[in-house]
C-alpha cells in the first residue's frame, strides 16, 4: 500500500454510486490526483464541507499501486476559499483557472514541477480572494497557469533562432510558442499573429512580478486586444477545445468579444 499525506486544493468532485465521491485533487507531491472517498454522501461527518472545489485540504490517501486510484482516508480543511464565492468574477476566474488544472495538470510529475504547480495555484486563490479580477487578470493567471504547466510562450527572443525582437510589431508563431523575428517571419509561416513587441514585452514582466502584485499592472487597448488574442490561441492550440468555466467566465469579466 503506498500513502500519501500532504496538502490539496480539490479540483472537481463528482458523485459516484450511491453514496461515494470520485475527488480530483491538485497535490504537490504527485500533481493531480484522483482519489474516491468511500461512503462520502452518505457519513458527512468523514469529510464534513471539505471536499468542495476550491477548498485548500490536507488529505491521507492510500493506494493499492503508486499509479491507481486513491482511496482518501482523512481530508480536513485547511481553508474553504470563502471570499471565492462571494463574487462573481473571483468565482468565475477561480473555476477556469481549476478547470484548467483538471484538464492539464499531470498525473505524478516530477516532485519540483507538481510543488510548484500547485504553489501557483495556491497562490493564485489566494490573490483571488481580494479585489475585483478583470480581464487583463484573467489573462496574467492564464499567461501564468501556462508557464506553471511548462508551457511558458517564448517572449523575449525568436524562438526559431534566438535572436533579438526588433521594436515595433512582430510575429508570434502558434505552434512553436512564442515571438518570430523579421527573418523568420518573412518566410510565410502560417498560424502567426501579428502583434507589437510591447505586448509581449508586457506579458513577459507580468511573469517576472509577484503574483500578489499583478493588479498593478496593467495591459490596454491595443495591448489587452493582442495579449487575449494570444493567449486565446495559445489556448485552443493547447487545449484544442473550450472549457466549461469559459463562457461564464466571458460574461462575468467582460472585455471584447
Ligand atoms: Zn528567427
Amino acid at each position: 500500500m503506498v500513502g500519501i499525506e500532504d496538502e490539496a486544493i480539490v479540483l472537481r468532485a463528482v458523485d459516484f454510486g450511491e453514496s461515494d465521491l470520485i475527488a480530483h485533487l491538485l497535490v504537490p507531491e504527485v500533481g493531480r490526483l484522483t482519489v474516491i472517498a468511500k461512503h462520502a454522501r452518505k457519513s458527512r461527518k468523514r469529510f464534513p464541507g471539505s471536499l468542495d472545489v476550491f477548498n485548500h485540504i490536507r488529505v491521507r490517501v492510500s493506494r493499492k499501486r503508486p499509479d491507481g486510484l486513491g482511496f482518501l482516508e482523512q481530508a480536513l480543511l485547511l481553508d474553504p476559499f470563502l471570499p471565492l464565492r462571494e463574487v462573481p468574477a473571483r468565482f468565475a476566474l477561480a473555476s477556469y483557472l481549476v478547470e484548467l488544472m483538471d484538464r492539464m495538470a499531470p498525473e505524478g510529475g516530477p516532485e519540483p514541477d507538481m510543488r510548484r504547480l500547485f504553489d501557483f495555484v495556491h497562490s493564485a486563490l489566494v490573490s483571488l480572494c481580494q479585489g475585483h479580477p478583470d480581464l487583463c487578470m484573467r489573462l496574467f493567471l492564464e499567461l501564468r497557469a501556462f508557464d506553471a504547466l511548462g508551457l511558458r510562450p517564448g517572449l523575449e527572443r525568436c524562438v526559431r533562432c534566438g535572436s533579438e525582437l526588433a521594436p515595433g510589431l512582430v510575429g508570434f508563431h502558434i505552434a512553436d510558442g512564442g515571438g518570430i523575428c523579421d527573418a523568420h517571419g518573412a518566410e510565410g509561416l502560417s498560424g502567426v499573429l501579428r502583434v507589437h513587441l510591447g505586448t509581449l514585452r508586457a506579458l513577459d514582466a507580468s511573469l517576472g512580478s509577484r503574483i500578489d502584485q499583478l493588479p498593478r499592472l496593467r495591459l490596454e487597448g491595443q495591448a489587452l486586444a493582442e495579449a487575449r488574442e494570444i493567449l486565446f490561441r495559445f489556448h485552443r492550440f493547447h487545449l484544442g477545445f473550450e472549457l466549461k468555466s469559459e463562457r461564464f467566465l466571458e460574461e462575468s469579466l467582460g472585455g471584447p468579444a
